[in-house]
């Protein structure tokens, strides 16, 4: 499955497909392309009567999505050529220029789905488009019609969204800048070193007790630095996003936002949520066997994800690459296909490098393109499941390239389920290889970590975000957030875990908490659905396989609720996300009777 041709060594990414040059006059040329196609889109502004045809209509909406094409390839580009090298002046300087242009285009090709969303609902349905081979586009106006109660003026919607470019976004882009050139000092064996983020984490996994806690000072040293200024920016990104979306579109909520987005009910979000609370007291018990396996009474924070053996293992690139592809050919050939494909094409910058973006990422710009994935490789087991969650990214962008560029995108809360798919079926292969009792719980136990760090830790990120909006609509001070957010952490961890101050800045290191308020909750329906699905897998065998490729290659041109709903899975039903957790308990009863 593997082909010789393809060494898999760490290295950067090949851009070019996407953007074959990189000098300012061929960039400027191609944003001004893009610039004409949209104001030549304006023409159809005459078209949109309330008599105009369906054939007419289809014929506006299929160069529309042309234009979104474009406006996915020259935004993606770049993204991606700023994540490379976030000091790059000349990226940092094309990224303020596309959000211009991106603005001004999206500006000018606006009125289209405005006037769409404005239609009353039967002129809406005596337009949508019936043939079964123009599904992806009838799901695309049914789905704006969902923002339909939302929606102001068009003068209104070309206002916001010129000062938002300059405005909410300039912000966002100075967040960007500050944290990621922030370094971390440590000090490890009388050598010091200066580290970036992702460096300095990798010292959080070691088993070294006063070297995670040094790591986790160092972190909180240079953000409290900052915390001011940080927390300042979520004041400001929080404001906005009450006063556009609740203020003035009338969204219940500053979370039913995120929730109409995502095309979720509150409900569904709520019990979730709920439900994860209700379970913090599951995670607190594997902290307090943890802390007897490594001989402390109590854990620090600093300790959570500390090993329980001392293994200095490194895995080799080329050797974590084959692991993934081979776990996926396993499973399917198809999706070991589809992610051999990344590789093939260099779509995959996976070396660490200074300036580059931290953490680890896969972007997907249209249907005609591999995705693009970022990651950090430096070697450990943990770098590898990363790999593997990526390249899930991928697989289901690519299980979805029939769709159009409007429905490839899985809705958020399904977007993290063949990524975390792909890394349980990783674990797992991991654990029928080891037969030594204590690398087996080793094993185990850094799945419970990652399962806290996805579900219950994102949960509580969601919890504070949830109060956080409230209390600085009411005037909070930075001071009051602090310790909200210690109140959380407490409320997470109980008795079980000790808190150190210093973790009170947390939050102003979050980055989702900034760009996409609410996500995290993404994070959290997705691994619970994960763990459902895996264990209706196990109970299945063989058969669920062509039904869950089914339900990735859906990408997002169906509603989450009916792609769910196939798989028999109500997500407003507390059960179902109690099944998710029962999975977790059953793998802390097995680490339990490790002793
Ligand atoms: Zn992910």
């Amino acid at each position: 499955m593997t082909t010789p041709s393809v060494e898999y060594t760490l290295g950067t990414w090949d851009l070019s497909p996407l953007m074959p040059h990189r000098d300012k006059e061929y960039l400027e040329a191609r944003l001004q392309e893009i610039l004409d196609a949209a104001r030549a889109f304006e023409r159809h502004r005459d078209d949109l009567r309330p008599d105009i045809s369906q054939e007419r209509l289809l014929h506006i909406l299929r160069e529309y999505e042309a234009i979104v094409e474009r406006l996915h390839e020259v935004g993606g580009f770049a993204s991606l050529w700023f994540s490379e090298n976030t000091q790059d002046p000349e990226a940092l300087a094309f990224l303020n220029r596309v959000q211009q242009v991106l603005a001004e285009a999206e500006n000018r090709i606006l009125f289209f789905t405005l006037w769409w969303k404005r239609l009353d609902d039967a002129e809406a349905q005596r337009l949508l488009p019936q043939a079964e081979s123009q599904g992806d586009y009838r799901f695309f106006l049914q789905s704006l019609r969902r923002f339909r109660p939302y929606t102001l003026e068009e003068t209104a919607e070309q206002i916001i969204n010129i000062k938002d470019a300059n405005g909410i976004r300039g912000i966002l882009t100075l967040y960007s800048l500050m944290t990621n050139r922030l370094e971390f000092e440590l000090e490890v064996d009388g050598e010091k070193k200066r580290l970036t983020r992702d460096e300095l984490m990798t010292y959080v996994y070691s088993p070294r007790p006063d070297v995670r806690k040094a790591a986790y000072q160092s972190l909180y040293r240079e953000y409290s630095r900052e915390a001011p200024i940080l927390a300042q920016m979520y004041e400001n990104r929080v404001r906005d996003w009450y006063n556009e979306h609740v203020r003035l579109r009338g969204f219940d909520s500053p979370i039913a936002v995120r929730n109409v987005l995502n095309d979720v009910p509150d409900a569904a979000v709520d019990v979730l949520l709920q439900v994860s609370r209700e379970h913090a007291a599951l995670f607190q018990r594997y902290f307090r066997l943890k802390a007897r396996w490594l001989g402390m009474d109590r854990l620090r924070r600093y300790d959570i994800y500390a090993p329980l053996t001392e293994s200095d293992r490194r895995i080799p690139y080329e050797e974590a690459v084959r692991l993934v592809l081979d776990t996926l050919a396993r499973f399917s050939p198809v999706m070991a296909e589809y992610a051999q494909r990344v590789f093939a094409e260099r779509h995959i910058d996976s070396e660490p490098r200074k300036g580059k973006r931290g953490g680890a990422f896969c972007m997907t710009i249209s249907p005609k393109y591999t995705p693009w994935v970022l990651v950090n490789y430096t070697g450990r087991l943990r770098d590898v499941a990363t790999l593997a969650h990526e390249l899930g990214h991928a697989i289901h962008s690519m299980l979805a390239e029939e769709h159009s560029v409007l429905t490839q995108h899985p809705p958020l809360p399904l977007a993290e389920t063949a990524s975390v798919f792909s890394e349980m079926l990783l674990t797992e292969r991991l654990l029928q290889e080891e037969r030594d009792p204590l690398a087996r719980r080793e094993l185990l136990a850094s799945a419970v970590d990652d399962i806290y760090a996805t579900v219950m830790r994102q949960a509580y990120f969601v919890l504070f975000e949830r109060l956080a909006h409230e209390k600085i609509n009411e005037g909070a001070s930075a001071q009051e957030l602090y310790a909200d957010y210690l109140m959380n952490l407490e409320e997470q961890f109980g008795d079980s875990v000790e808190i150190p101050e210093e973790f009170r800045y947390e939050w102003v290191s979050i980055p989702h908490i900034y760009h996409t308020p609410f996500y995290c909750y993404a994070y959290s329906f997705g691994q619970l659905l994960v763990l459902a699905l895996y264990r209706q897998y196990k109970e299945e065998g063989a058969p669920f396989i062509p039904r869950y490729l089914k339900l990735l290659s859906y990408g997002g041109s169906a509603r989450p609720q009916d792609i769910l709903a196939e798989m028999g899975i109500d997500m407003t039903d507390p059960a179902f996300w109690r099944k998710g957790f029962a999975v977790v308990e059953e793998m802390i009863d097995e680490l339990e009777a490790t002793g």
